[in-house]
């Protein structure tokens, strides 16, 4: 988080004083660095220098354009998980062979808008999946390349919402099971297997679950290889995470690194390794910024309440997930509080039962780490227009999207003429 620091006008995103972006486009308003996206981007690309390789942002982290423009500017590929998102990755400039297509749910829609695009492969997630694609790309005249996502039945040890790699998930395919239907590819027409995909998990700060599911999945190349399939891609998917708090998450090169004799091996047949991170990337190259309203105490507990709440930042809500609280104006003391936000539910806060800045109504706070899994997440609950988001580069910056207006909020309904 270097590129959020305090200095002139206070806290600060590279050159920029957040209180004058605060002063031109008000509150909640997320912030993104530009510096801080491409640091996290070479960083991943440089932890896998030496093996043939191609690092994918998962576009569900955060969707902006703006934000999958630069990403796709470094050189970044783009993992996706619906229509709409193939339809953001192609706007941003991605190429398309560097797009790969994930999700349990792809409709015929989507699967013949990702062939029509021409992407790199899909991530197919079951039998039931394949034989669908096969069906489409034959109606369509088209063909799809694909990649199994396999479950490597491993335990990644982070919060169950966030947890795809078990037995028991809806995630993938066991490897088994995979290996049957590799068979079964073989009698597609239209339809051809070119890689092995899988994805364990989000927020991943052990080393050890993810390097045994990597170990599982790579087993499945190379028994597919044996068999004669040309496996060219092995996608061992994204989830690295990021500090929050005190978390000791690996680095992109430890992460590597614990499996690197595996993917080398792999790689020195032809096969590319592929990896999809979203959190890593654009987790700490964003902030919240909210205003205080109200200051509140109620028996024991004191509350500060912002102008952003859940719906805006889900995953304190979903997640009880931690993101430090800044004071803008770095004045502020520290007392015991709830920063909660003025959404009709008792789940809405952003921080609770913390030693929080001691912020006056009115005063600017930032929450940090919230790049990733925030804006992608917020939603129109409580009818409250989504906030502004600002990309920051050097001493420039941008409005990347517009706040919602009041009449966004009723865009596509439509009163009835029987009322
Ligand atoms: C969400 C997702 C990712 C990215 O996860 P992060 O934890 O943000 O890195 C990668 N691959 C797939 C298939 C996903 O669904």
């Amino acid at each position: 988080m270097e590129d959020f620091y305090y200095g002139e006008g206070g806290l600060r995103c590279e050159d920029v004083a957040l209180a004058e972006i605060a002063e031109s486009v008000g509150t909640p308003t997320y912030i993104y660095s530009h510096a801080a996206l491409e640091r996290a981007y070479r960083e991943l690309d440089e932890a896998f220098s030496g093996l043939d390789h191609m690092v994918c942002f998962a576009v569900k982290a955060n969707s902006n354009l703006a934000v999958l423009r630069a990403l796709a500017s470094f050189g970044a590929g783009a993992d996706i998980v619906s229509g709409g998102e193939l339809y953001r990755a192609m706007k941003a400039g991605f190429d398309p062979k560097k797009v790969v297509f994930a999700g349990v749910g792809k409709t015929e829609d989507e699967l013949v808008a990702g062939m029509g695009e021409r992407i790199l492969l899909f991530n197919v997630e079951s039998a039931s999946e394949l034989e669908h694609l096969e069906r489409c790309a034959a109606r369509h005249g088209k063909t799809a390349r694909v990649s199994l996502r396999v479950n490597p039945d491993v335990d990644p040890g982070t919060h169950a919402h966030i947890s795809t790699g078990q037995g028991e998930s809806k995630f993938g395919i066991p490897v088994d099971e995979a290996l049957a239907l590799a068979e079964r590819v073989g009698e597609y027409r239209c339809v051809e297997l070119i890689g092995v995909h899988q994805h364990i998990g989000s927020q991943i700060t052990k080393l050890g679950p993810y390097a045994e599911s990597v170990e599982k999945s790579a087993g499945l190349v190379e028994e597919l290889k044996s068999r004669g399939l040309d496996i060219k891609y092995f996608n061992i998917g994204g989830g690295l995470g990021i500090r929050y708090r005190d978390e000791e998450a690996p680095t992109p090169k430890e992460f590597v690194d614990a499996v690197r004799p595996t993917l080398e091996a792999i790689g020195a047949s032809g096969t590319k390794i592929i990896c999809e991170m979203g959190r890593y990337i654009a987790g700490n190259a964003g902030a919240l910024l909210t205003r205080v309203i109200y200051r509140k105490k109620s028996g024991a507990k004191s509350f500060l309440v912002a102008d952003a709440g859940m719906n805006d930042l889900l995953r304190p809500s979903l997640y009880d997930a931690y993101h430090e609280v800044r004071s803008v104006n770095d004045g502020a003391g520290a007392a015991l509080s709830d920063l909660v936000g003025p959404v009709c539910e008792s789940g809405d806060y952003l921080a609770r039962d913390r030693a929080l800045p001691d912020a006056a109504e009115g005063d600017l706070l930032a929450v940090m780490s919230a790049g990733a899994y925030g804006f992608s997440m917020a939603s129109n609950y409580n009818s409250r227009p989504r906030p502004a988001e600002v990309l920051v580069k050097g001493n420039r910056w941008s409005v990347v999207r517009e706040r919602e207006h009041l009449a966004d909020l009723i865009k596509g309904e439509i009163v009835p003429a029987f009322l």
